[in-house]
């Protein structure tokens, strides 16, 4: 079934009537936003982050902080979104510093939970910078709480993953924590 005759069939199902003018071209509209919304399944971390990877002797930690992001949540498709802050200590090589970014991005556009797409992150970065360490952290609100359930705006949901360095030396962990927070 496609995805615009599934949400055509939800708006029948809530009691609407998909011949109402403002509904003529909603279920497509929908439709259309969701693959967007997705569209990190069809996205490589090859063709995001491969073709950039530079030679440096540089050895301190890079950070990119406040990469925004706009998730959903995979239990109950409702948006979480906010920011993430993504360091690395290179060994050798750094990545042109967009491609942070867009590392970020090809997990949050998919179903998510906060947890999984951190460490992700975290994954990818070591896999592709084989760096000293890893550090990510990622402040989300989730509006499947804010607009259903608990209903608490404004609560935020922080979660962070340390690899290599990061893990073993809890002082880069503070400087990471000063420097998002500077
Ligand atoms: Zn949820």
């Amino acid at each position: 079934m496609s995805m615009q005759q599934s949400y055509a069939n939800i708006l029948t199902a809530v009691g609407e009537d998909l011949n109402r003018p403002g509904l003529k071209d909603t279920p497509m509209r929908a439709a259309k936003a969701f693959s967007y919304l997705t569209s990190g399944y069809s996205q490589t971390l090859e063709e995001v982050t491969n073709k950039a990877v530079f030679p440096s002797d540089n050895r301190e930690m890079v950070l990119v902080k406040n990469i925004e992001f706009y998730s959903l949540c995979e239990h109950h498709l409702l948006p979480f979104y906010g920011k993430a802050h993504v360091a690395y200590i290179p060994d050798q090589r750094v990545a042109g510093l967009s491609k942070l970014a867009r590392t970020v991005e090809v997990y949050a556009r998919r179903p998510q939970i906060q947890e999984n797409m951190t460490a992700q992150i975290a994954d990818a970065l070591e896999e592709h910078l084989q760096p000293k360490g890893v550090m990510v952290m990622i402040e989300a609100e989730h509006m499947c709480m804010t607009m259903r359930g608990v209903q608490k705006p404004g609560s935020k949901t922080v979660t962070t993953i340390v690899r290599g360095a990061f893990a073993e030396d809890f002082s880069l962990q503070q400087t990471f924590l000063q420097m998002v927070k500077a």
